[in-house]
């Protein structure tokens, strides 16, 4: 469903990604780990276009969102960004609106479904994260855990084929993270394909199919959970490991 190839990117001088490629298939839950800089959320924040590549492409569904460094048009970029939904983690929600208002505005700004079909589709999603008491809500009123859920559905809202979290639980409280890693439970066992940026070993371990550890602006192994976070074979994986636990 995605394919990144050599995908290249630096800041000035300071190279963060150095021709990085893998695959995520329909389905896949691939978990992304590694040390702080090297190279995650600039990572996942290319495959939204939210940060421009140098180099290498990027395909969702076979279409180009970048072409060998190359971006498609305005349109088609649009078109396939469409298709994947983000969740950050600062939760980015908007503070002045409602719960609902901060599900219902990107469908409403895009123009996309009717008045009636969003709200039924925000309400249904709402109590899917188990907060349909909260709709009317501030943002400023919920919880941590119960802000990311929000964001969750509002990421979920559009029908996307991919869902992007960076770190969703490392702003959170220890005790709110079970709540927003058991959302995330919930959509891997609906087959929801997800590319999760993420510290929490156990939770890689037990919800992903895939393992990419990243290392300096690299994939340094990558693989099932039981080859690269219980049996890793390369050292700089195995220090990295080792030190987190
Ligand atoms: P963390 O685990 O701390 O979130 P990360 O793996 O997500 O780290 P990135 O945020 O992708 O790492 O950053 C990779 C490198 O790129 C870091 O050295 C960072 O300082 C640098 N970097 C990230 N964004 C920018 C930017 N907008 N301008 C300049 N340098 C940046
Ligand atoms: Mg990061």
């Amino acid at each position: 469903i995605l394919q990144v190839n050599k995908l290249k990117k630096s800041f000035e001088q300071l190279e963060v990604l150095k021709q990085i490629s893998f695959d995520v298939e329909k389905n896949d839950v691939v978990a992304v780990i590694g040390p702080s800089g090297s190279g995650k959320s600039t990572m996942l924040r290319s495959l939204i276009h939210l940060e421009e590549i140098d180099g290498g492409s990027i395909t969702v569904n076979g279409d180009y969102l970048v072409n060998e460094g190359t971006y498609t048009s305005p349109k088609q970029i649009k078109q396939i960004t469409s298709r994947m939904g983000m969740v950050f983690q600062h939760f980015n929600l908007f503070p002045h609106l409602t719960v609902v208002e901060n599900l219902e505005l990107a469908p409403k700004l895009v123009k996309e479904g009717n008045a009636h079909q969003n709200r039924k589709d925000s309400m249904e999603l709402l109590e899917k994260v188990g907060l349909s008491d909260k709709a009317n809500a501030l943002p400023g009123k919920l919880s941590g855990g119960q802000k990311q859920r929000v964001a969750i559905a509002r990421a979920l809202m559009r029908k996307p084929d991919i869902l992007l979290f960076d770190e969703p639980t490392s702003a959170l409280d220890p005790e709110l993270t079970g709540e927003v890693l058991t959302v995330i439970k919930d959509l891997a066992k609906e087959q929801m394909t997800m590319v999760i940026v993420t510290h929490e070993m156990e939770f890689a371990r037990d919800v992903a199919n895939k393992v990419l550890f990243m290392d300096n602006g690299e994939i340094v192994e990558s693989g099932p959970p039981v080859d690269v976070l219980i049996n890793p074979k390369m050292e700089r994986t195995k220090k990295f490991l080792y030190r987190t636990k």
